[in-house]
């Protein structure tokens, strides 16, 4: 009896990259019998979400939800301004980059690759001189990842305006949120953002299964030029139905609604700034955490530089196989379940199992983070993966400081 004997009964926690933790109120409001999608609460429900996303988003502009994961919302939205043979170019970062570019050539774009994958951060002279050398105008829209889940590289949507505005270019600027929203500080409008990409099961806290799409003027104006749009992904009728189907297509997402309301709800409760000054801090902790950590031993974090770091996720290298060993201790142990590393290295190539993350987006709060990291230190020890001392009590201290508003 005694071998299965573990420290792991009691409530999980899934510290993943997404889906996030669901808090009770979301799963408690999805718990119910089918509702009348043609009238009722459901039809009153869905516009005040709309509002309240856009809120969310920072932005008084369009707001297109779609019955998807993340992946159907960067094709609804690249398939609204761009077909085959138009031009876009990508300032990628990582893995998410790379895919999102990807889902624009099988589209039938023609995408001039910027990788900054090596070099860690997007280069903005770079991005510069391809806007520059583009003199005819032909790229229509400029892709960028705020958050790259598979680095944790997060890329200033400020600075790629910049160098839009610097270089008199009107691409429109299209920024992949998919980890970052209700995580990182982003301002649609005030940043100039003309595309902004989610999806319900990370800084959202609702299932996986809804992608939302928020789209400035110009950007609509785009979608006028184009030919071919597939019916099921125009974002015309979505933002503006004239009868309530034309928001979904079709039947309304009737379960994620009133999940996503009791999240909107817990949201603007705390309040957008609350939010993201208690993620910036929940992830300083983390980070010191890892700097302590990583002063013996090898564990490293992936960005070095603070001011590029996620405030909803944390890229993590360990050796040899002590990564995996790592999350399979810890999950099986103590019922704490970390995210593999993603983009480095394929399941089965030696390098896989140095990389692991760590998802602190959505419904976290400090306890969550000391009982992670606490957990994370007791897996090191197991496992016999030498490591500085202090990280917990390091950790501690960020969180006794409380929310950070300076960013
Ligand atoms: C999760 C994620 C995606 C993919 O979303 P899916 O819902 O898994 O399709 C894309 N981009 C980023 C930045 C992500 O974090």
């Amino acid at each position: 009896m005694s071998d299965k004997a573990t420290l792991a009964q009691g409530r999980d926690y899934l510290a993943i990259p997404g889906p996030s933790v669901m808090p009770d109120a979301v799963l408690n409001a999805m718990h119910r019998a089918a509702p009348n999608i043609y009238e009722g609460d459901l039809v009153e429900m869905t516009h005040g979400i709309v509002k309240d996303l856009r809120r969310v988003a920072r932005t008084r502009h369009n707001a297109a939800i779609y019955i998807c994961n993340g992946h159907g919302g960067w094709e609804a939205a690249l398939t609204n301004v761009m077909g085959p043979g138009d031009k876009a170019l990508s300032a990628s970062v990582g893995y998410f980059g790379q895919g999102w570019a990807a889902t624009a050539e099988a589209q039938g774009v023609n995408v001039q690759m910027l990788n900054f994958r090596q070099r860690g951060s997007v280069d903005l002279d770079a991005v510069a001189d391809a806007l520059k050398a583009d003199k005819t105008h032909q790229i229509k829209v400029l892709l960028g990842t705020h958050v790259d889940t598979a680095t944790s590289v997060r890329t200033d949507p400020r600075g790629l305006r910049e160098v839009l505005d610097a270089t008199g270019h009107p691409a429109l600027l299209a920024m992949d949120c998919i980890a970052s929203m209700g995580c990182d500080r982003f301002e649609m409008d005030d940043w100039g953002v003309d595309i902004a990409v989610t999806g319900s099961q990370k800084g959202l806290m609702v299932p996986p299964g809804l992608a939302f799409v928020f789209f400035s003027d110009k950007a609509a104006e785009m979608r006028k030029t184009r030919q071919n749009v597939f019916n099921y992904w125009d974002w015309t009728p979505r933002a503006n139905p004239e009868f309530f189907p034309q928001h979904f297509g079709g039947t309304a997402p009737t379960h994620h609604l009133y999940g996503l309301r009791a999240a909107l709800d817990l949201i603007h409760g705390e309040g957008m700034e609350n939010v993201w000054a208690r993620h910036a801090a929940l992830a300083r902790a983390i980070w010191a955490a890892c700097e302590a950590w990583g002063q013996e031993g090898p564990l490293e974090m992936l960005v070095t530089d603070p001011a590029l770091r996620s405030h909803a996720v944390t890229g993590l290298k360990l050796s040899g196989d002590q990564g995996t060993r790592l999350r399979e201790w810890v999950e099986q142990q103590i019922g704490l379940t970390l995210g593999i590393g993603l983009g480095f290295a394929m399941k089965g190539d030696p390098e896989w199992d140095r990389y692991f993350r760590i998802g602190h987006m959505g419904y976290l709060n400090g306890q969550m983070v000391m009982g992670l990291l606490g957990g994370i230190e007791a897996g090191m020890k197991a496992q016999g993966i030498p490591h500085g001392a202090g990280a917990l009590s390091a950790a501690a201290e960020v969180i006794a400081a409380g929310p950070v508003f300076d960013d």
